[in-house]
């Protein structure tokens, strides 16, 4: 689904990523791990449009999509959750999720601006699909609360929440199992298989936790000083000398 063609991102002479070659395969959860520095987060920006690439290529489904912007991205189903949630404290977190804007081919904003007998019933539509999702979530009983008010891990759920609010094909999750406890980690995790399973769902994650990787990931990619240095199953990975090596070099 995703090719990553030889990326470079250079921040002034330093190079964050240098000369990085990937590929996600379409209905994988694929991890993407390393030590600190190894330039991931500078990978997920370049991919989902945060940040242009200083060189290289992306490709979606053989489509060129280097330096789109993230809006252009999330039209054709790339989305992105960051490591600190994005969440509208004062709004409930049924609201959060309802104020995510769908991208469904033809339903423009314009479509509800002009045919407004369609807005309440539309209203209606995605109230029914906000709570459908936070029941696939487990958080239905959270609805009603300020999204301020629910822990870290709710957060995160509720991210993904939003990836399921639209026709997501590619989800790439930064760190989401970071400072979450671990029964949230296993909902959070159950969900992805989940998301993977019943609604075809591309993953591609990045996380410290090797158990949450290696229950989830397959294959883990491993990055270290900007580029790919090993791709395997979890076990593959975990027993490579050059992984190692990095790991312990850092
Ligand atoms: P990782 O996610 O693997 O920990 P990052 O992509 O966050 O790695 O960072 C890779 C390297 O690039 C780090 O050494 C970091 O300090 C550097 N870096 C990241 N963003 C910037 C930036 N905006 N300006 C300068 N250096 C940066």
């Amino acid at each position: 689904m995703i090719v990553v063609e030889d990326l470079h991102r250079h921040f002034g002479g330093f190079r964050a990523v240098d000369g990085a070659s990937l590929t996600i395969k379409t209905g994988s959860i694929t991890g993407l791990i390393g030590p600190n520095g190894a330039g991931k987060t500078t990978l997920f920006n370049v991919i989902a449009g945060r940040l242009p690439p200083t060189s290289g290529r992306v490709l979606m489904d053989g489509q060129d999509i280097t330096g789109l912007p993230p809006h252009v991205l999330f039209h054709k189903g790339l989305l992105r959750t960051f490591q600190i949630a994005h969440e509208f404290g004062s709004m409930t977190v049924r609201e959060n999720l309802m104020m995510v804007p769908p991208n469904q081919a033809g339903e423009t904003i314009w479509n509800s601006w002009f045919a407004r007998g369609r807005v309440a019933r539309q209203e209606a539509e995605i109230r029914k699909k906000a709570d459908e999702v936070l029941e696939f979530l487990t958080i239905g009983h959270l609805a009603d609360q300020k999204a301020s008010m629910i822990s870290g891990g709710q957060k995160k759920l509720l991210e993904l929440g939003r990836t399921m609010m639209v026709d997501a094909k590619i989800v790439f999750l930064d760190e989401v199992g970071a400072g979450v406890n671990r029964t949230l980690l296993n909902t959070i995790g159950d969900a992805i298989v989940r998301l993977n399973k019943e609604r075809g769902y591309t993953f591609c994650v990045i996380e410290h936790d090797m158990d949450f990787i290696g229950r989830l990931c397959d294959p883990v990619i491993v990055m270290a000083e900007g580029h790919v240095l090993a791709e395997g199953t979890v076990e593959q990975v975990k027993s490579d000398e050059r992984v190692i090596e990095a790991y312990l070099g850092t």
